[in-house]
């Protein structure tokens, strides 16, 4: 390794938020380069269901220095979100390596050594960009694992033909289980479960306003103050269309959740039985950041100790994209631009006071 080349930076991740900080590096003259697993362009985008809409429209959803083109009526789709993403890398000549999966990161003379399943690259700073969906998230239930029927993830749900005329359970209330359950429930019998009832956002407002809000709670943080209520209290639920014909079919009441599973069905809180033939997870994710284990930096709970997106435990890494923690609404389309660029000066600091310490 020792007389290897040390690249400024190296990030991980070719999804949206990796683009985005390798649109600033190039554009700070930085020498980076893109490790991703995949083997096509989009990040996480071209996993999700077949009928998927952005919560946000296209003009508040772009990367740097180019709008996402509108599509023709509505909000993006899944596929013009991937096309936009794959054009994006094209139009900045991103360098991006791929497919590359990150094995681990330790530490090196003078830098990171990041280790992969194409060899090691050396870099003075790494910026993880692996989003926050790795990890799809199933809550404990008990007997799940006795329940003979189909039960998937919403991350792997493409489309409702597998469930047609049958009982179906779609378990959570954010926009995953909104959209899923509006388009599941024009073929099956279904069940809507929820923790709470779920709050939804106004028609005339979208996706903009729930980013609007992860900035009221990033400067109420910054403030030290509470939120405002009027301006972080909307909903969560932003109704496109599919979602709001649901409503007008009278199809998003919720049910609050069951108490166990039984090998056909479920028993509710009442001791009452259901039969059910499937459950559809819409219970969200964790990100997956086994790549960073041997680089001592996951606390106990999992997350990494951070100030402004940069690892407390160790100086030459940073976190881009995985949500609030790492910087306002930063896991979305509408966030991940100024999180990108907010981290990428900071890491062209850190490299110039490094340069400072070269001999
Ligand atoms: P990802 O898109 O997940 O990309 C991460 C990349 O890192 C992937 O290419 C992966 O292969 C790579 N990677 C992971 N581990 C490694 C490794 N060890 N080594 C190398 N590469 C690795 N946001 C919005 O703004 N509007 C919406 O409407 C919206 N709807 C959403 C709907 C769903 C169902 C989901 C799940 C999310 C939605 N989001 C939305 C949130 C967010 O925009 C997406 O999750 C987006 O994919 C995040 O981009 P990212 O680049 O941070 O991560």
């Amino acid at each position: 390794m020792s007389g290897q080349i040390f690249r400024d930076v190296v990030v991980i991740g070719g999804g949206q938020s990796g683009l985005a900080a390798g649109y600033f590096l190039r554009r700070l003259g930085l020498d980076c380069e893109i490790l991703d697993a995949n083997d096509r362009p989009g990040g996480a985008w071209p996993d999700a269901w077949d009928s998927l809409r952005l919560f946000s429209p296209a003009q508040m959803s772009s990367l740097p220095s180019w709008p996402m083109p509108p599509p023709k009526g509505g909000y993006p789709s899944r596929d013009h979100v991937v096309g936009y993403l794959a054009a994006y890398e094209q139009r900045y000549s991103l360098p991006i390596q791929r497919p590359v999966r990150v094995k681990g990161i330790l530490h090196s003379a003078g830098g990171l050594s990041v280790r992969t399943d194409r060899g090691t690259w050396l870099a003075k700073a790494v910026i993880s960009a692996t989003g926050g969906t790795g990890q799809p998230f199933i809550p404990p239930y008990s007997g799940r694992l006795l329940f003979r029927g189909k039960q998937i993830h919403s991350s792997a749900y493409r489309s409702p033909d597998e469930f047609v005329g049958q009982r179906v359970l779609v378990v959570g209330g954010g926009n995953s289980g909104a959209q899923i359950l509006a388009e599941i429930s024009k073929v099956a019998e279904t069940a809507w479960v929820t923790r709470e009832p779920p709050r939804f956002l106004p028609d005339d407002v979208d996706g903009g306003v729930l980013f609007e809000q992860a900035m009221e709670r990033v400067r109420a943080l910054m403030e030290g103050r509470e939120p405002d209520r009027a301006k972080s209290g909307l909903g969560d639920i932003v109704m496109v269309p599919p979602v709001r014909e649901a409503r007008d079919q009278d199809v998003l009441y919720t049910v609050r959740p069951f108490t166990r599973f039984l090998p056909d069905g479920v028993v509710w809180q009442d001791g009452a039985r259901t039969p059910v033939d499937a459950v559809i997870w819409c219970t969200g994710f964790r990100p997956d950041l086994s790549h960073l284990t041997k680089l001592g930096v996951l606390e106990a709970d999992g997350r990494i100790a951070l100030e402004h997106g940069r690892s407390l435990r160790q100086p030459r890494l940073w976190m881009l994209g995985y949500g609030d923690w790492t910087g306002a609404a930063s896991a979305t389309l509408a966030g991940i631009t100024r999180s990108a660029r907010d981290t990428v000066q900071a890491v062209q600091q850190f490299i110039a006071g490094d340069h400072a310490a070269d001999p």
